[in-house]
């Protein structure tokens, strides 16, 4: 049905922009499919034909999706879908391709080298991102906002979060965002997420891309390797300013 749009920037054998969703049954506590569907409106709005793909922690990860998303989850099924994935080794193969990964909260610790599980036990992640989670003292439980690295030219960013994790970057991955309001990473560096590559993760839960459409056009952007055209501002955005304003207000 998007064969008719006019605003098709793409050839007409183009295959759709597949989106993997990985692991709903474990990693989905904070309503994450919300983000693939934030992907698929903001991709169809521009005429690009998308295709979603739910996989279950019981199937193959298809090593051929452009965007993999991965959500937030409680301790246990954390670290059974770090050592499903592992196993699999499809998104390894995606990520060496330049496929594009947004990896929240328990989805972002377990892309690192190690995370720490719900004794507080070191757990070997994917290495996928170079940092290392560990279990904080406090919980870091409330909204943040966070000034985003200047190069992904991407709009101040709102979001809520909840972990118990810390997490500390190494040298191959740079920094999100720099905590405004909240806790983020919780290392003492100030910093909220990482990214290297096309590979991305932060702290804000399950409508981090419904609250901050920029970074969903930044995910677009990675995947399609191409800007994109730009939308009238939404009740996306006003949703956006509100929680802005709210939070900076009172802190
Ligand atoms: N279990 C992890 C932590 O507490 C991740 C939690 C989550 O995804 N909300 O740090």
């Amino acid at each position: 049905s998007f064969d008719h749009s006019p605003a098709a920037p793409m050839g007409a054998s183009q295959r759709p922009l597949k989106i993997v969703w990985i692991y709903p049954d474990l990693l989905s506590t904070y309503g994450d499919q919300g983000n693939t569907i934030v992907l698929e409106r903001r991709a169809a709005l521009r005429g690009i034909p998308t295709e979603t793909v739910h996989v279950r922690s019981d199937q193959r990860v298809p090593a051929d999706g452009d965007l993999f998303l991965l959500g937030g989850g409680e301790d246990r099924p954390q670290i059974l879908a770090a050592q499903r994935l592992s196993r699999d080794g499809g998104l390894h193969q995606a990520v060496q391709r330049g496929a594009v990964v947004f990896a929240v909260c328990a989805g972002y610790q377990l892309l690192g080298h190690e995370f720490g599980g719900e004794e507080g036990q070191p757990v070997a992640g994917l290495g996928l991102l170079d940092i290392r989670s560990g279990r904080g003292e406090h919980r870091a439980v409330g909204e943040i906002v966070g000034e985003v690295s200047t190069e992904l030219n991407v709009p101040r960013i709102t979001g809520f979060e909840n972990h118990q994790g810390v997490t500390h970057l190494g040298q191959g991955v740079k920094p999100l965002a720099r905590v405004v309001a909240g806790i983020g990473n919780g290392s003492g560096d100030g910093f909220e997420g990482a990214y290297s590559g096309h590979v991305l993760g932060t702290y804000m839960h399950g409508p981090a891309l419904v609250r901050n459409p920029g970074l969903a056009d930044l995910l677009l952007r990675w995947a399609l390797g191409q800007e994109l055209q730009p939308l009238a501002p939404s009740w996306a955005e006003r949703l956006r300013d509100e929680r802005l304003n709210a939070v900076l207000s009172n802190p």
